[in-house]
């Protein structure tokens, strides 16, 4: 997708903080934290949302979930704890439409949600 930012971080087209990458997915900083770890892992291949999923991408979507396992490891907040969110849609609150999951932590996050 060529007007898509997060296809230009991939393909380091523009800046990213990136902290991870493979053959399947890439993870960088958010431009606009909202804890002291705030990363986004996304898939290289473009995905809009998970309304686009398909039963092809289900090894990847897995993937997504490992390596965020992995990175709040490297982060020192696995025991402390976080929050991985994904945004649907207009009333989910999703902003960029190619697919992310944020990893959120490094301070006790507000609850409930909504
Ligand atoms: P969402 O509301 O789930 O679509 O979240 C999109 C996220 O992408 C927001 O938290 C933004 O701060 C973040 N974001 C937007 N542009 C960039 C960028 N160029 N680099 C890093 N993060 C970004
Ligand atoms: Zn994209």
């Amino acid at each position: 997708m060529s007007d898509c930012v997060f296809c230009k971080i991939i393909a380091s087209e523009i800046p990213g903080d990136k902290v991870h990458q493979d053959e399947q997915v890439t993870a960088f900083r958010d431009i606009h934290p909202v804890a002291p770890t705030h990363i986004l892992i996304v898939p290289n291949k473009h995905i809009a949302s998970i309304n686009e999923l398909t039963s092809e991408d289900e090894a990847l979507v897995g993937h997504l979930f490992t390596t965020a396992r992995t990175l709040a490891e490297r982060e020192g907040i696995a025991e402390s704890g976080y929050r991985l969110i994904i945004n649907v849609g207009p009333h989910g609150g999703q902003v960029v439409y190619h697919l992310h999951l944020h990893l959120i932590g490094g301070k006790k996050m507000r609850y409930p949600m909504g």
